[in-house]
C-alpha cells in the first residue's frame, strides 16, 4: 500500500497519471514538481491554432473544475534536479529532497537546438512561451525558414504561410517524414508544401545560421552545406526533440541508448520498484516493435499513464502498452495526416483507397503478409475502422 507518490513534470502524461491514480482508488497525499510555472496545457494547437491566433491561452489549460478533487499539490516552476532511489527522494533545485513512496517521471521532452551562439529570431517550439514569443514575429511578409520538415515543421510551415509569411522548409534528407511514413508516404505528404505555395529544399544539411552585424546580431539568412544563403527575418529549428531525463543521471536508472529515454516494462515499470515513466521521456517495451520504443503523440501521453498507476497500486490486471495502437494526428495545409500502428523498415506499404494526388487516400502497412500500420490522408471514417482493426489484433495477442 502507497501513501504518498511524487509525479515530476507538470504536463498532458504527469496530470494523466495522478488522475488514473485517484480513478484507480489511490487516496494518499499527491504532489505534482513542473519545471514550468504553468498549469498542465495542450501542446499540439501550439504548431496549429495557437500560433495560428484562432486559439485564446485559455483555452489551451488541460486542468478542468474536476481537476480540483485530485487534491494534489501543486509544485510549480521547480525543477527536479535528481533522484535518490535507494530513499525514492527526488531532489529539487534548492536542495529539497520530496520523499516518498512512489515516484512518476513524466518530465517530457525538449526542443533540439542547433549548435551555435543563440541569435534574436531564431526559435524553437515545445511550450506556449515560444510559441508566443514566434508568433509575435510571423508578421505578413517576413521571410522564415524552417530548419527541419517532420510534423511540427510541417505544421508551423503551413500556419505561417496561412499567416502570410514567405516560408522555405529545409529537410537534410531526401524525403521529409520518410523515417516514420515511409519514402512514397512521406512523398505525398511533402506535396503538400510546394501545392500551397511553399518551397521545399531536400538533401541538404544546413551548415549554419547567420546573424547580422558580425554575426551576433538579429539572424539574418540561413547558410547551407552547398554554400547557398537563404535570406531569413526569422528562424524555427524543428529538428525533434531530446528526453528530458539528464535530472536522473547518477540514479542506476536505464536510459535507452537508442532513444534517450527511461526504459521501462510495457507496464510502464522501471527496474526499481515504485518508480514509473510515463509520456515522451519513457521508452517502454512494446512487442509490435520487439524492443523499447520512445513515442512523441499526445495519445501515449494520455493513455499509458492508466497502466503506470495500475502498476504502482499493484492492479492485478494492468493495460499494458501491448493493449494500445500507436496513434498520432498531424494538421498541415487544412489536411488531417492520421497514422495508427508501428512501421518498421522494409515494411510493405499499399494505397487501398483514394487519390494520392488529390490529397485524400489511405495506405496500409504490411509485414511478412500482416497488418501492421495505416495511414490517411483526410480520409477519417476508414482510418477508424482500420485502427480499430489494428486495436483488436493487438487486443488478442496481448
Ligand atoms: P511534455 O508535454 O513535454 O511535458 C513534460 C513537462 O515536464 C514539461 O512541462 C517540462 O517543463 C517538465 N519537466 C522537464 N524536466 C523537468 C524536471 N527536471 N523537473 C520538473 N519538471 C520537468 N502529438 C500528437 O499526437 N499530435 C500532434 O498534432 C502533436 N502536435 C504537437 C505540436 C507541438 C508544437 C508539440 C511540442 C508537440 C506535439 N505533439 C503532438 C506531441 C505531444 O504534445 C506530446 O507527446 C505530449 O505533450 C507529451 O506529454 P508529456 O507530459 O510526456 O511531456
Amino acid at each position: 500500500m502507497i501513501g504518498s507518490v511524487t509525479v515530476v513534470g507538470a504536463s498532458l502524461a504527469g496530470l494523466s497519471t495522478a488522475r488514473a491514480l485517484r480513478a484507480q482508488g489511490y487516496q494518499g497525499r499527491l504532489t505534482v514538481v513542473g519545471a514550468e510555472q504553468h498549469p498542465p496545457y495542450d501542446r499540439p494547437p501550439l504548431s496549429k491554432e495557437y500560433l495560428a491566433g484562432t486559439l485564446d491561452r485559455a483555452e489551451l489549460d488541460l486542468l478542468t473544475p474536476e481537476d480540483d478533487a485530485l487534491a494534489a499539490d501543486w509544485l510549480l516552476g521547480r525543477t527536479a534536479t535528481g533522484l535518490d532511489t535507494d530513499e525514492r527522494a527526488v531532489v529539487l533545485d534548492g536542495g529539497e529532497r520530496l520523499v516518498s513512496d512512489a515516484v512518476v517521471i513524466a518530465t517530457g521532452a525538449r526542443a533540439r537546438q542547433l549548435p551555435g551562439p543563440a541569435l534574436a529570431g531564431v526559435h524553437t517550439v515545445r511550450t506556449v512561451d515560444d510559441a508566443t514569443a514566434l508568433r509575435a514575429e510571423l508578421v505578413p511578409g517576413a521571410r522564415l525558414v524552417l530548419i527541419g520538415g517532420g510534423f511540427i515543421g510541417a505544421e508551423i510551415a503551413s500556419t505561417a504561410s496561412d499567416l502570410g509569411v514567405d516560408v522555405v522548409v529545409v529537410e537534410a534528407m531526401g524525403v521529409p517524414l520518410a523515417e516514420p511514413l515511409g519514402t512514397e508516404i512521406g512523398q505525398a505528404c511533402a506535396a503538400l508544401h510546394a501545392e500551397h505555395g511553399v518551397r521545399l529544399i531536400t538533401g541538404v544539411p544546413v551548415q549554419r545560421v547567420l546573424g547580422a552585424d558580425g554575426g551576433a546580431g538579429r539572424v539574418r539568412a540561413v547558410q547551407l552545406a552547398d554554400g547557398r544563403e537563404l535570406p531569413a527575418d526569422v528562424v524555427v529549428v524543428g529538428i525533434g526533440a531530446t528526453p528530458c531525463v539528464e535530472w536522473l543521471a547518477g540514479s542506476g536508472l536505464a536510459v535507452d541508448a537508442v532513444s534517450g529515454g527511461v526504459r521501462t516494462d510495457a507496464y510502464c515499470a522501471t527496474e526499481v520498484p515504485g518508480v514509473v515513466a510515463v509520456g515522451d521521456c519513457a521508452s517502454a517495451y512494446r512487442r509490435c516493435a520487439g524492443g523499447p520504443t520512445r513515442l512523441e503523440h499526445w495519445t501515449n501521453a494520455l493513455k499509458h499513464p492508466a497502466a503506470a498507476a495500475a502498476t504502482l497500486l499493484g492492479a492485478p490486471a494492468a493495460p499494458s502498452a501491448d493493449h494500445e495502437v500507436p496513434y498520432f494526428w498531424s494538421d498541415q495545409y487544412g489536411a488531417r495526416l492520421q497514422f495508427a500502428g508501428h512501421r518498421l523498415h522494409g515494411d510493405q506499404v499499399e494505397i487501398t483507397e483514394g487519390d494520392v494526388d488529390a490529397g485524400n487516400f489511405l495506405a496500409v502497412y504490411r509485414r511478412g503478409g500482416e497488418l501492421v500500420a495505416v495511414f490517411a490522408m483526410n480520409r477519417p471514417k476508414p482510418f477508424v475502422r482500420w485502427r480499430r482493426e489494428l486495436a483488436s489484433r493487438a487486443t488478442a495477442a496481448a
